[in-house]
């Protein structure tokens, strides 16, 4: 049994704050080991629960955050940029489930440093008609190379999320949001046991299901004009209103590169002050 952990590092225990995941800041040195200490948990109960090989893809930011060398021995980790599939980069390497580990609420949402890919700019993402976090996105990847939802953790506002997009999948709440930078949250003693019960338990529903690509509809908006005009100028990609694009893909796989390049235009095309 194969089991890849996709970690994001907002919905890990204690993050609050912008610092918090910063890569450089004294915040961030402190919250990358409570962020590990998190993977950790999970791989020991995926373990426990019957896996026999434990893939760790490093999702957030530069993708170098977790620390290796206090990494349970049994994983492996896939760290730094750039990788094809991004967050999902392994779901097609035969693995028989999947974990979101640390997810966050998405773009336009409340949730503790909600968001979908940038941390601004972007005002929501819509899959298929559907208000979507980087999690329903992602479960639409794994679902395209049959491979199940097993466990979600973050904030009480990823778990209402992952539960409508993942409905089978095991959750467990680090963290209560109170608003975008603020939440009342349990300790890392306590969360490690959760986390470690929930991988162990989760692992009941492992096992790679049949394949189901299919043609996916992606839909963005900005927080202003020239950022949606910016993003229009790459191929397939529609303007459709002052503030958002859109745009049809055959697969979730090519939805999601096209996303990638969206959000990185956009990004690219943003200005200091105005945005
Ligand atoms: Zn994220």
């Amino acid at each position: 049994m194969r089991i890849m952990i996709s970690a994001d590092m907002e919905g890990a225990t204690g993050v609050t704050w912008t610092s918090d995941v910063v890569p450089g800041t004294e915040q961030w040195q402190r919250f990358r080991r409570l962020f590990t200490g998190d993977v950790n948990a999970c791989v020991a109960g995926v373990f426990d629960g019957g896996a026999t090989d434990v893939l760790v893809n490093e999702a957030h930011s530069a993708q170098r955050n977790l620390l290796l060398e206090d990494l349970d021995a049994r994983a492996r980790m896939l760290t730094g940029r750039h990788k094809p599939l991004s967050m999902m980069q392994g779901v097609d390497s035969g693995v028989d489930g999947v974990v979101f580990l640390g997810y966050h609420a998405g773009a336009g949402e409340d949730g503790v440093l909600a968001h979908t890919y940038l941390e601004n700019s972007i005002t929501g993402v819509w899959l298929d008609g559907v208000p979507a976090s980087e999690g329903r996105l992602n479960a639409a990847v794994a679902a395209e190379h049959g491979v199940p939802v097993l466990l979600v953790t973050g904030d009480d506002r990823t778990c209402v999320d992952a539960a409508d997009y993942a409905p089978a999948a095991k959750l467990v709440a680090v963290k209560e949001c109170v608003s975008r930078y603020a939440a009342i949250c349990t300790p890392p003693r306590r969360t490690a046991e959760q986390i470690a019960e929930a991988a162990n338990a989760a692992m009941a529903l492992a096992g790679r299901r049949d394949p189901a690509p299919a043609a996916h509809r992606i839909e963005v908006e900005f927080d202003a004009t020239h950022l949606a005009q910016a993003a229009a100028v790459v191929p397939t990609v529609e303007q459709l209103g002052p503030r958002r694009v859109g745009f049809d893909a055959a697969t979730m796989t090519e939805a999601m590169k096209a996303f990638k390049v969206v959000t990185a235009i956009a990004a690219g095309a943003v200005e200091g002050i105005y945005g």
